[in-house]
Parts: structure tokens; C-alpha cells; sequence
């Protein structure tokens, strides 16, 4: 039973076939219980009301009378005490009874054999064509004493709307069994269909289109496949474009260490000219080990939750220690820093942390004017903590705010093009502050500035500090 078809197909069949079966035992059993005395009860009367008749009605002949009671639709049999025997209307299929049973009727009892009929699971005394399965009831006639045993012919009973009903049964059950079978190729037919589209994906095709129009739960499911390749086929793109961005982002450095160093090569180079080169190829060198660091960074940070490592620690101690490690270069650029650090502790990640203040700090460096501002704030409120960098630099547009969080992605204007940077640090930000369960807000305007405003939850900060 391997295809889903032939599973669900077998099963609905055995689902109807053992309905079946318990329907016949339930009312079998119903029968047994109800109709069976109810049925004796009936045949009894009628019994007895013939025999009556027989015995008032002098002038009546006992055979004709019960060759017509037959004709109506019963299996009669007659017996008297020599041991003449006579039956009426159609055969019975077994003739056999007791005589204990027939001497007891002769002698003026009445016998219940519907009701006494032995009770099995899967026979229905109902149909039992016996004569053990009948009423006997004492008949005197011409002053001779006879035994009267009779039944209901069930197959005359079983008359054409009968027939009819069985026959409906029958088409009933083929026709289910038809459908059955035709319903469950429509309903696992997208199955089908999904499993074909999958191996299109598995194989690298993400522009697979599923032509199952449905509102079901099949229906849903297509409509998120559908969404699932469309997105593997957008993270495809990005990884392609990924990777040409990295190439590239090694290969300008890498080239550019390659020539110099073919230039020192030469003895025409002069001792000035040798500082320079070398300068040139540190600061490529430096360039080509701080791309690596960050897309290792990012790297760990794709592989997302289990890599923090959270404590509590002394939040605003951290952000002084970045703004000290620059110190020479806001010295450097004629720069103003005010801070307003009051200690505030946060649970977190320190050191993955340090990267958001690090990368948001040296942006404001990198992408301010001479003589600028730098404003740091640090305040706690309800329900977190919020840090806030806003800069006097050359700020930018609104079309370029929407990417800034891009991997790689770095204002092409003659603004920043002098300005180092590999475009990867907004996105570890990001990264991290969304690890955090924070987020990150940006105002820029060419005019005035930028301002990142990062949000951090916390839900306690009650444990002992760490600093
Ligand atoms: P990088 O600084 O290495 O280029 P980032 O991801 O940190 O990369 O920043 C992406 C881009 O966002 C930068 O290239 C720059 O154009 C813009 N940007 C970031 N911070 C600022 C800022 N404080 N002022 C102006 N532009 C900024």
C-alpha cells in the first residue's frame, strides 16, 4: 500500500464495509431483542385466530382454507395424531422438528418457535426458512385433533418495493465505491502536484508555478508554497549578489596589495615612495581583515539565538569605553562629543553589543562635517532602554534611509565615496538589536543630521551585576 491513493482508497472501502458490518450486528442484535417476541406475538394471533375459525366454520374445507391462508402469504404445516402429514404454500428449507414439539401442540399447547429460535451473531431468525422457526398452535377439525405450524413466506413478504430497496442498497454501496474512487484522485492530485513542484526546487528552479486553484487546506497549503518559493527565489538572488559583492569587496584590496608590492619590487623606488606603499597596503590589509571580522560577525549572528550570551552589566560604563577608544580620531576631525550616560545596567550580550555602539559611533565619525556634533543619550524608560547617537554630519535622503540596513549597501555620492567602509556595520546592528528583541530608528536629513535611536527591552534587570 505505498501511493496515498491506493492507502485512503482502501481505508474509506474498509470504513464502509466495517459500517456495514456493525450496522447488520446492532440491528440483528435490535431484532434478537424487540422484533423477534414482537414478531411471535404477532404470528401467534393470527395462529390462533385460523384456528378459531377452522373450529366455528363447520361448513369449511380445511385444505382449500389453507391452500388461501398460504396464497396470503404464509408456509403452513399440518399434522394430526396418526401422523398424517400436509404442507401449504412454499417449502420449507428445513422440515425438521422435534416430535417432543409436535405431540406437545396436538395435545393442546401452543408453540412459540419464532421466538425460541436460537440467537446467533450472524443469522437473523427473521429469514431462517425452518420449520422449527414457526408458531404451532392446536386445531380441532371435524372432531379430529391436528397440529397447525406456520410462518410468514419472508420471500413472498419481500415484495417489489422491497426488492427495490435492496437493489438501491446495492447501487448504493457500488456507486459509493465508484466515487470513492474518483474523489481521491481529485483530492490527492495536488499532493501529486506539490510533490512535483518541490523536486522543480529541490532541483534550483524557483520560478515554478502550481496550477491548483482551490479554498481548502490544499488550496492554503499551494498558496504558501507558492509564497515559499518566491522568497527562496529572492534569497537566492541576495546570496548570488552576496557573493559578487564579497568577491569584489576582497578582490579591489587584494589587487591593489598585489601591485604595490610589485612596485617595491623594483630598485627605481625611492624611500619615500617605498613609506607610501607600504602605508597603502596596511590600510588595504586593515580594510581586507576588518571586512573578514564583519562577515564572520554576521555569519554567527545568522546563526541567530543560541550564540548569546546574555548577562547584566553596566551599560553606560561600555558606551564611554567605545567614545574613549575614538577619542583620537573626534580629536583628530575637530569634533564635539556630549554625552549623557547616567549608569543604567542592561541584560544582553556585551561583547555583541559593543559592535552596535562601536559601528553607530564610528558612523557618526566617518559621515560628519569638520567641526561637527556628536550627542550621545542614554535613558531608561517603562519598559526598556533607549540609546540615542545623533550627529551634525552630512546626513541623507530618504531613498537611501530605505537601504541603509542592506548587507553591502553604501550611499554612492560624491559625499561618501571618499569615506572607508564596507557597508556591512548597519546591518550587524541591526542584527543584533533584533536578537536583542529591539529595534532601531533613523532620522536623517542632509540638513541637519542623522539620528539612530535604538530601542532595547527588559524585562527584569534585578539580577546581581556583572561589571
Ligand atoms: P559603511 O559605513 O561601512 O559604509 P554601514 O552599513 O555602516 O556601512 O552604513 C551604510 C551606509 O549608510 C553608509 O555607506 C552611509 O552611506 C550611510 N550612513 C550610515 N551612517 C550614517 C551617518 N551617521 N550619516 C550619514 N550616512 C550614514
Amino acid at each position: 500500500m505505498k501511493s496515498l491513493y491506493v492507502k485512503f482508497t482502501v481505508t474509506t472501502i474498509a470504513i464502509m464495509l466495517m459500517s456495514g458490518l456493525l450496522s447488520f450486528m446492532f440491528s440483528n442484535f435490535y431484532y434478537q431483542q424487540k422484533l423477534k417476541p414482537e414478531n411471535d406475538e404477532k404470528v401467534t394471533t393470527i395462529a390462533l385466530q385460523i384456528a378459531e375459525y377452522i373450529e366455528q366454520e363447520l361448513l369449511l374445507n380445511l385444505s382449500t382454507y389453507l391452500e388461501n391462508i398460504a396464497t396470503a402469504g404464509y408456509q403452513l404445516f399440518l399434522i394430526d395424531h396418526a401422523g398424517t402429514t400436509q404442507y401449504y404454500g412454499d417449502p420449507f428449507r428445513v422440515e425438521e422438528l422435534a416430535s417432543q414439539t409436535k405431540n406437545l401442540v396436538l395435545n393442546g399447547e401452543v408453540y412459540h418457535g419464532i421466538a425460541q429460535f436460537p440467537q446467533e451473531t450472524f443469522v437473523t431468525g427473521f429469514f431462517a426458512n425452518e420449520l422449527s422457526n414457526t408458531i404451532g398452535v392446536p386445531v380441532t377439525y371435524d372432531d379430529q385433533q391436528y397440529a397447525l405450524f406456520m410462518r410468514p413466506n419472508i420471500k413472498l413478504l419481500f415484495n417489489e418495493i422491497h426488492i427495490l430497496f435492496a437493489w438501491i442498497l446495492v447501487l448504493a454501496i457500488a456507486l459509493s465505491v465508484v466515487f470513492v474512487l474518483i474523489g481521491a484522485r481529485f483530492l490527492i492530485l495536488p499532493i501529486s502536484k506539490l510533490t512535483a513542484a518541490t523536486n522543480e526546487i529541490a532541483d534550483g528552479n524557483f520560478s515554478v508555478k502550481l496550477d491548483i486553484d482551490r479554498e481548502d487546506e490544499l488550496g492554503k497549503l499551494a498558496t504558501s508554497f507558492t509564497y515559499m518559493s518566491n522568497q527562496l527565489a529572492v534569497l537566492d538572488d541576495m546570496k548570488n549578489e552576496f557573493i559578487s559583492n564579497i568577491s569584489h569587496d576582497i578582490q579591489s584590496p587584494l589587487s591593489n596589495i598585489k601591485g604595490y608590492s610589485h612596485l617595491l619590487e623594483k630598485n627605481t623606488v625611492s624611500e619615500s615612495e617605498k613609506i607610501q606603499y607600504i602605508a597603502i597596503m596596511n590600510r588595504e590589509i586593515n580594510r581586507l581583515s576588518n571586512l573578514t571580522k564583519q562577515l564572520l560577525l554576521l555569519a554567527s549572528l545568522d546563526r541567530q539565538q543560541e550564540l548569546l550570551n546574555k548577562k547584566r552589566y553596566l551599560l553606560s560604563k561600555q558606551i564611554e569605553e567605545v567614545v574613549l577608544n575614538y577619542e583620537w580620531l573626534i580629536h583628530e576631525q575637530d569634533l564635539m562629543v556630549s554625552y549623557t550616560l547616567p549608569d543604567r545596567h542592561i541584560i544582553g550580550d556585551p561583547s555583541l553589543l559593543y559592535n552596535v555602539w562601536d559601528n553607530l559611533l564610528s558612523n557618526a565619525i566617518k559621515y560628519n562635517k569638520p567641526n561637527g556634533r556628536i550627542d550621545l543619550t542614554l535613558t531608561a524608560e517603562d519598559h526598556g532602554i533607549v540609546f540615542c547617537i545623533q550627529d551634525s554630519g552630512i546626513g541623507f535622503t530618504d531613498d537611501v534611509k530605505a537601504r541603509i540596513f542592506e548587507r553591502f549597501y553604501r550611499e554612492d555620492s560624491s559625499r561618501t565615496k571618499t569615506v572607508e567602509g564596507t557597508g556591512l556595520g548597519l546591518s550587524i546592528v541591526l542584527s543584533i538589536v533584533q536578537l536583542h528583541d529591539g529595534h532601531v530608528k533613523v532620522d536623517s536629513s542632509q540638513e541637519h543630521g542623522t539620528k539612530f535611536t535604538v530601542y532595547l527591552p527588559q524585562q527584569s534587570l534585578h539580577q546581581p551585576a556583572d561589571r
